[in-house]
């Protein structure tokens, strides 16, 4: 079958960086078209969180060597912030509390900077409320938590439903999700699932970090990517994810030991 190839959304090319000195990223690779969705798989300590950063802009990690473009911007000279606003989504692995800042407020003003970006009209109170109660179906919230400060006092599938509805609402062009399964009963995972599901759409991509196989029974991935020592060791299909399941990550013991061997 001959198709035209989806857009490239995210373009990173031998990838090098560090935090506090320390070199963890070492030639990271990965192209991420429109319409896939992919998988970073790896032990604790690989650097999947560590990458989700670097493209996110948190300051502490140093890109040292390589690229990383996003629909064709240099990603890597943009603030965080101009990042959020260009489509680049991250839910956290650990969401952040913001005290006496209003859930409400917060994800108006976000989606607000994002669809000026966009081009579209800034949402007064009344109209983003309509919009807000509308995407809150995505994760089954309750309404409730649009009235608390930010994430404060929810628990942890609470915070990771916050995360799909800023998603939901924001529409990003590439949304990161690190270990949105950590934490999660059956049945929030479900219900994460489902939403990040629904969000997918031929335009737009999803990368999903997770150290487990149950998110991948919810969400089928395009691709699975396995991480080990802040490299991509190894890119298959969603068979992958398995075989990992069954296997286990000794593989890779033995794989690195015989390329060092070499
Ligand atoms: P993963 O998400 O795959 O578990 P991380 O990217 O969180 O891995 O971590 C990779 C390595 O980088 C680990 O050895 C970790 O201790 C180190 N690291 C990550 N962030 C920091 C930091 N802020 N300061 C020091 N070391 C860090
Ligand atoms: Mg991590």
């Amino acid at each position: 079958m001959i198709r035209k190839e989806a857009e490239l959304i995210l373009e990173i090319r031998n990838l090098h960086a560090s935090v506090e000195d320390k070199a963890i990223l070492q030639g990271v690779n990965l192209s991420i078209r429109a319409g896939e969705i992919h998988a970073v798989m790896g032990r604790n300590g690989s650097g999947k969180s560590t990458l989700s950063k670097v493209i996110a802009g948190h300051p502490e990690y140093i890109v040292t060597s390589g690229t990383v473009k996003f629909q064709g911007h240099n990603l890597l000279e943009l603030e965080p912030e101009e990042r959020a606003r260009l489509g680049v989504f991250m839910g956290f692995q650990y969401p952040v509390e913001i005290p006496g800042v209003s859930n409400l407020e917060f994800l108006r003003v976000a989606t607000n900077s994002r669809r000026e970006k966009r081009g579209q009209e800034e949402l007064d109170t009344f109209d983003f409320e309509d919009l807000v109660r509308e995407r809150l179906k995505v994760v089954q919230m309750d309404p409730i938590f649009l009235e608390r400060s930010v994430n404060e006092g929810f628990s942890g599938g609470e915070k990771k439903r916050n995360e799909i509805l800023q998603m939901a609402l924001l529409e990003p062009l590439l949304a990161i999700l690190d270990e949105t399964d950590s934490g999660l009963d059956i049945d929030a995972l479900r219900i994460v699932a489902a939403g990040v599901n629904q969000l997918a759409n031929p335009q737009n991509a999803t990368l999903l970090i997770t150290h487990y196989q149950r998110l991948l029974n919810e969400i089928t991935p395009d691709f699975v990517h396995v991480m080990a020592a802040g490299k991509i060791l190894r890119t298959g299909g969603k068979e992958l994810a398995l075989e990992l399941e069954q296997s286990g990550y000794d593989w890779i013991d033995k794989e690195q030991n015989h390329m060092e061997a070499k």
